[in-house]
């Protein structure tokens, strides 16, 4: 047997079946440093896909700042400590100033699940409104959000699907009116219903959704329905947050909006598992006062310590600043690309998370679903990794840590014609 396919048998034995694993030709990674990965047999790997590791895998900044407080002190958050304090003071710094205080968690998911009760705290009523093809965590609160995969039992009745929004098949009308006329009509059918109509929960760059390319005011009329029905607005910022769309801090600043709860993941740590929940004081409040929250490993020091440093690097190393123009290299690139290969039918994005819907016919636009995973495995062979993502799992998913360099999208860029040249 090789030795993928005894860690593949291992793996399954030891973590269960249907696991997720990329590619078909499975990656051993043994070591990454900044934009790269390295297998075990030493080959290196361009990652352009992995989110997390924000600022460059093994930042030895980020690395400094964990060895240093997991050699100082570590312990959860019942006792006075400054790190959690200096953190969510530089962290809500970068919000509208009515966002000011902070729940850390250890995951997105948690995130969520705060955000979730914190609207029912402040409204008293428990429904939700969510697109279509989201994902936002795997807790069995949120996952009662997520379509993909129904929960055993069936869905219970406090959540109402939104179509997501979708660029290059758009439902007819001016798209921001489209959405909220939407989320209007699921706001009152859950006030028809016991439940009543507690929050909308939305990804403001609707990254699982396939990135849609979105006039500037889309998200104005729908924000104005949730507030006028006494809702609130949940903005999860676990994909597009800490920059990453380039030119803004956060997803909703991008989108022209404040939302009342905001939710943090991903590359919130560079790696490290911590996650948050940032809201004004009153909602927090209302939350602390109807929900007794306590999270032994959200907020320790040595995550706060590792999040501080993540905060760190992105400013010294201008990082946003990089996103934007690196990221509109990168998509000139791919446009060029779309000349030469009838397969790309739109691209898509924002600073470095961007990528091409791959259709069959781009009359018809018909999802070309078997080939975009066709084209990831075939990147994958010749050492760049990306994923697939979006309303038909069809658009390449490019979202590589924010050190990416135009050398490193030239790379991306030649592989990828030559990929789409071989089909
Ligand atoms: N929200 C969004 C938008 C996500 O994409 C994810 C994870 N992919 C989550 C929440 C959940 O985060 P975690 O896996 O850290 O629980």
């Amino acid at each position: 047997m090789s030795d993928t396919a005894a860690l593949k048998a291992r793996r399954e034995r030891l973590l269960g079946r249907n696991m997720s694993l990329f590619y078909s030709d499975p990656v051993h990674i043994v070591r990454g440093e900044g934009v790269w990965l390295y297998d075990a047999d030493g080959r290196r790997y361009l990652d352009c896909y992995n989110n997390v590791p924000h600022v460059g895998h093994c930042h030895p900044r980020v690395v400094e700042a964990i060895a240093r407080q997991a050699s100082t002190l570590n312990t959860h958050t019942r006792y006075l400590h400054e790190g959690i304090l200096d953190y969510v003071e530089r962290l809500t710094a970068t919000f509208d100033r009515r966002l000011d205080t902070a729940i850390l968690t250890c995951t997105g998911s948690e995130a969520n699940d705060i955000a979730l009760r914190m609207a029912q705290a402040v409204t008293g009523k428990t429904g939700v409104i969510a697109t279509d093809h989201t994902y936002h965590g795997n807790t069995t609160a949120v996952s009662q959000l997520s379509t993909r995969m129904p929960p055993v039992g069936g869905f219970s009745g406090h959540v109402r699907h939104v179509p997501a929004p979708d660029s290059y098949r758009p439902l007819g009308g001016t798209p921001g009116d489209a959405f909220s006329a939407a989320v209007a009509k699921a706001i009152a059918d859950l006030q028809e219903s016991p439940f009543g109509f507690s929050a909308l929960i939305i990804d403001p760059f609707f990254a699982n959704e396939g990135f849609p390319d979105l006039p500037e005011g889309f998200l104005d009329a729908t924000v104005a329905a949730v507030r006028k029905a006494g809702g609130v607005v949940i903005a999860d910022e676990v994909q597009p947050g800490f920059g990453r769309t380039g030119g803004h801090m956060w997803g909703h600043q991008k989108a022209g909006i404040v939302p009342d709860i905001v939710t943090l993941g991903k590359p919130m740590g560079n790696g490290h598992p911590i996650g948050g929940v940032v809201a004004g004081s009153d909602t927090l409040n209302a939350f602390r006062q109807a929900f007794r929250y306590f999270n032994t490993f959200g907020g320790n020091p040595v995550s706060c310590a590792a999040a501080m440093a993540v905060l760190d690097v992105i400013d010294d190393e201008a990082l946003i600043d990089n996103a934007r123009e690196v990221g509109a290299y990168a998509k000139a690139g791919l446009d060029r690309l779309r000349h030469k290969h009838d397969v790309i039918g739109d691209i898509r994005g924002s600073g470095l998370f961007f990528g091409a819907e791959l259709v069959l016919d781009r009359e018809k636009k018909t999802p070309a679903t078997d080939l975009a995973t066709r084209v990831v495995n075939g990147m994958r062979e010749r050492g760049v990794l990306m994923g697939k993502l979006g309303i038909h799992q069809n658009a390449t998913k490019i979202r590589p840590p924010m050190p990416f360099s135009r050398e490193n999208a030239d790379l991306m860029l030649s592989t990828l014609d030559d990929v789409l040249s071989g089909l």
